[in-house]
């Protein structure tokens, strides 16, 4: 296995081609992680429990066992010269537990704070950063003595586990406590509900001490789904330097190495608060593989691999659409038809409801069209 290269960048030892970088969990995340790797000269193993999953079909080895077996994580990163994640559930003890054998360039505090409502959002604010009032409930009496405090509507989202509006609940006025069991309050948030003008996402890239933004681009949810994010978002110069501020902040504040990804919220006044974090590429930033100088993938890898990153740009305004498990017939059928289409498949199974099976991205001047071309080809019509 070759070892660490002598020279350093930053925080993060520069690895060389030929090295090994381990990935735990295997979906379409870590296939495009792999996908820029692989272009750099990297091999790379993935960890995950399905065999033949999307990652595997690009990787070099599959260790074919759940995230959370310890056994499993230690042969990863036996066999790996870098490890790193394509979400944020991931045993973070069970990561300290090798960090002797393997380099872990993101380290573990970012995946304990990700990956838990309150330090996520105890961070923020602790960074100056503005997020939706919140308070931290574990019982029924809380709750109540919560929603006296932050007032209807407002958002209960347990604390761990959550992602795609699992594991949340809006509570519009106090008919609603009947969802609630008052018996079985798990830890979670009660946060205020923003009253939005739209969603959007930045994301910022790093190698341990020097930080990049992506432009802020703009998101539609449907079923608490991504559906389509715009690229770039319509925002005044004001708003974008405060997005792309507090995102250097959180990335310093992490001393980031990869790919983060900051959800906000875009108020009327043009004040912008954070949503959540997500510590990896994230679906919003797979525009950038076609629209930006160097895409979220890339960045990640070059910032675990201690390689320079450059500033991005876009090169191109740009839409990306998701296709999910409904879509992908009529998402196929249409490849004969659209040539400027990009059309990416994660080489999943099973095309299952409202799974993330692939994306489409456009690229073209007036991403507005675009988007209206999209909504006019009937693929997407169930999300109307
Ligand atoms: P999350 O899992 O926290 O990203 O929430 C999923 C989606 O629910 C977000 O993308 C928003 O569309 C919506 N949402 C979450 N929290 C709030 C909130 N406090 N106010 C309004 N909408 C929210």
């Amino acid at each position: 296995m070759p070892s660490l290269s002598e020279s350093t960048h930053g925080a993060v030892s520069q690895l060389m081609p030929g090295s090994v970088i381990g990935i735990v969990g295997g979906g379409q995340l870590g296939r495009m992680m792999a996908l820029s790797a692989k272009y750099m000269g990297f091999r790379i193993g993935v960890l995950d429990p399905t065999p033949d999953c999307p990652t595997a079909q690009v990787a070099d080895f599959q260790v074919t066992a759940e995230y959370d077996d310890r056994d499993a994580i230690a042969e990863l990163a036996r066999r790996s010269d870098v490890l790193t994640y394509e979400f944020e559930n991931v045993d973070a003890d069970a990561l300290d537990l090798v960090a002797d054998e393997v380099a872990i360039p993101q380290g573990t505090d970012l995946l304990r704070v990700t990956q838990d409502r309150i330090h996520e959002k105890t961070f923020i604010n602790e960074h100056g950063i503005g997020t939706a009032p919140w308070r931290a409930v574990s019982s029924y009496a809380g709750l109540t003595a919560a929603l006296d405090e932050i007032g209807y509507p407002a958002v209960l989202k347990t604390d761990t586990g959550g992602y795609d509006g699992h594991g949340q609940l809006v509570l519009h006025s106090a008919d609603d406590l009947t969802h609630v069991d008052p018996s079985d309050v798990p830890p979670s948030i009660l946060e205020g509900f923003v009253d939005f003008a739209y969603e959007a996402s930045i994301l910022v890239s790093g190698d341990g001490k020097n930080y990049v933004t992506f432009p802020i681009v703009r998101n539609i949810h449907k079923n608490n789904i991504l559906h389509v994010t715009i690229a770039p978002a319509e925002m005044s110069d004001e708003t974008a330097q405060v997005a792309t501020d507090l995102a250097l902040r959180l990335a310093d504040g992490f001393k980031l190495a990869g790919t983060l990804a900051i959800e906000l919220f875009v108020l009327r006044d043009g004040s912008v608060l954070v949503n959540e974090l997500a510590p990896r590429p994230h679906n919003s930033g797979h525009y950038t593989i076609e629209a930006c100088s160097i895409d979220q993938f890339d960045a990640h890898i070059r910032g675990i691999t201690g390689w320079p990153l450059p500033q991005p740009k876009l090169l191109s305004p740009a839409i990306m659409v998701n296709v999910l498990g409904q879509h992908v017939e009529a998402a196929r059928a249409a490849i004969a038809t659209h040539p400027t289409w990009n059309f990416h498949d994660y080489g999943k199974a099973d095309a299952k409801h409202n799974r993330k099976m692939g994306h489409i991205t456009v690229l073209g001047a007036d991403p507005v069209a675009l988007a209206a071309e999209a909504d006019a080809s009937g693929i997407w019509d169930d999300l109307k």
